[in-house]
């Protein structure tokens, strides 16, 4: 980084702090040669990620989509805020470290599904159901009972199964 005052080379940072947008880092680096100092932003390169919708149509990738949708399964959930940030973080990450330009909406809901599969049987469900838009109660029953310890009373399960109707009718 050439110094903006006498083009020297050689500089010294002597404060760093997050900029104010995502993924940028504010410099504050001082001169060697003439200690004047100067501001500098570093930000990660990241290439835009596209989303593949199911008419194929493109938008760029929104986490605060993600985020929504899987707050709104965690819903009434022991589920942390901080669970939540995690789960998003780590499907960010993983469709990122994928290096597609382009990745299907499909892929993204999948990967919602399987970390909420993995954390919470009805915050899976809830998402399943209207994401997977299972065609008919039979289809989910079948996907409910997969889940469902054996031994699991059938008033229990009736309503679990009341729950996830509920829910997935509000949203269609
Ligand atoms: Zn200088």
């Amino acid at each position: 980084m050439n110094c903006p005052y006498c083009t020297n080379l050689n500089t010294r940072v002597v404060d760093s702090r997050p900029g104010k947008i995502e993924f940028e880092v504010r410099r504050r680096r001082e001169c060697q040669a003439c200690s004047r100092r100067f501001t500098t932003y570093e930000r990660v390169e990241q290439s835009p990620l596209m989303i593949v919708k199911k008419d194929s149509r493109r938008e760029a990738f929104d986490r605060g989509k993600v985020l929504r949708g899987i707050q709104k399964a965690c819903e009434k959930r022991a589920i942390s805020v901080n669970m939540i940030e995690e789960m998003v973080e780590a499907i960010e990450q993983e469709l990122r470290e994928s290096n597609e330009r382009e990745i299907s909406s499909k892929v993204v809901g999948e990967k919602i599904v399987g970390a909420l599969k993995k954390v919470d049987d009805v915050a899976y469900v809830r998402f399943a159901s209207v994401y997977r838009e299972f065609k008919d109660v039979a289809d989910f029953i079948q996907e409910l009972k997969g889940l469902l310890p054996k031994e699991c009373p059938p008033i229990e399960f009736d309503q679990l199964v009341d729950k996830v109707v509920d829910k997935a009718d509000d949203r269609s």
